[in-house]
């Protein structure tokens, strides 16, 4: 699927543009990893069988808390890091197995870390031009040339990375890595020493330049707002394992583990109880889409984006507390049986505390998460904001 027209086969094509991506195919794989795990102590392992495969041109984030495992996938694919269980193929050669280790050098893949690394006694053109030695100056200088266009550096190139702003060396850092035509980029959370402002426009210009260069790429995050307006596909990583692959459409509206649901997005999760074709929660029926047994207790998921607050003299639902964001109001409201939701309402929709309320429910997708006794539905506690019963 091609990222720049999911949005609108979104709209179109709901079904299509939701369908849960295969975690291993095969057409024309640049990367599979298979059942791959690391580990820097013998007894722990630091990521543990993550399968996944990126196709030709296309872009993958790794999404996930801090220590998730991100960068150990990064350097076991680089050749940094031996892998102890499972397989690595790069255009269709093993690079990794537990007795198979193809050196860096020889893998063919660029790297771009948070921090530039760039050579600080050589100038920007030079920065660029610094792994090809094997061609000829002119050779040379079309490559560097074209860099410069599409980074946006003419004009810089001769100046020191102590004269560039952090973004520029952020782009400096990229020709580099481009410049030597890889088979895969890795880019390992590139933007975090930006300011927001610079971040968001690298973010753009990468996604233009990676498309155009038809580069096949991995970026590594920790931001679902980096990784939804990168990616073609996301991979949720969560100690270690791997939790969804999938689009990022289907990420935000189809998680399949509460993990999931509560990393990429605020998200409420109500108690229900299944009853034949519907289930039964305080915010009313809810379709059982997965078909479970009549009795089964269910949480049900839901975003701010799906409740609207309707304000109704008698209703047993309080608005607690609006937080103002600008674009949205981010509304707290307490139902009657004390359980907290929230709702996100237009910037000039303003309800004071203790309004009584009633809601309304319009949810796209029906997540249901059945409640099992060795299963709890409880994401562990991050910057999300989730609230379980
Ligand atoms: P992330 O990039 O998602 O923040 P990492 O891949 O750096 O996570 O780390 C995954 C896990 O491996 C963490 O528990 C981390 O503490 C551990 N780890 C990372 N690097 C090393 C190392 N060089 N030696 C021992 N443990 C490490
Ligand atoms: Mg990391």
């Amino acid at each position: 699927m091609n990222g720049s027209d999911t949005g609108e086969q979104l709209v179109k094509n709901e079904e299509t543009a939701l369908a849960t991506a295969e975690p291993t195919s095969n057409g024309s794989a640049v990367l599979e990893l298979r059942d791959v795990s690391c580990a820097y102590e013998a007894t722990r392992p630091a990521v543990e069988d993550i399968s996944f495969s990126v196709q030709q041109g296309e872009i993958l984030c790794l999404l996930g808390p801090s220590g998730c495992g991100k960068t150990t996938i990064l350097r076991a694919i680089a050749g940094f890091e031996r892998v102890t269980t499972g397989t690595i193929t790069l255009s269709g050669r093993l690079v990794s197995s537990r007795d198979t280790l193809v050196p860096t050098e020889q893998r063919h893949i660029g790297m771009v870390f948070q921090e530039y690394a760039l050579f600080p006694h050589l100038r920007v053109d030079k920065n660029i031009a610094f792994g090809l030695n094997h061609l000829s100056r002119p050779q040379q200088r079309a490559i560097v040339g074209d860099l410069l266009a599409l980074t946006g550096l003419r004009g810089l190139e001769h100046r020191y990375p102590h004269e560039l702003s952090g973004g520029q060396q952020q782009r400096v850092a990229l020709a580099r890595a481009l410049a030597l035509r890889p088979v895969l980029l890795l880019l390992d959370e590139p933007f975090s020493n930006l300011d927001p402002d610079m971040a968001s426009r690298m973010r753009q210009d990468l996604h233009a330049l990676l498309r155009q260069t038809k580069t096949t790429a991995i970026l590594v995050t920790h931001d679902h707002d980096e990784a939804f307006s990168m990616a073609d596909h996301v991979a949720v990583l969560n100690r270690g394992r791997l939790e969804q692959f999938d689009t990022p459409e289907a990420i935000y509206h189809l998680p399949t583990t509460p993990f999931v649901a509560d990393f990429v997005g605020q998200a409420d999760f109500v108690s229900g109880v299944v009853d034949n074709h519907v289930v039964t929660t305080e915010l009313g029926d809810f379709p059982n889409t997965q078909k479970l047994a009549t009795g089964t207790k269910v949480v049900v998921m839901i975003r701010p984006d799906d409740i609207h607050i309707v304000p109704t003299k008698g209703a047993n639902a309080r608005i607690v507390a609006r937080q103002f964001k600008g674009s949205e109001n981010v509304y707290t409201i307490r139902l009657a049986s004390g359980q907290i939701v929230h709702s996100s309402e237009s910037s000039l929709s303003i309800y004071q505390a203790g309004t009584a309320i009633a809601l309304r429910v319009v949810a796209t997708h029906t997540v249901l998460f059945p409640q099992s006794p060795e299963s709890p539905a409880e994401p562990e506690s991050h910057d999300g904001n989730a609230s379980i019963p």
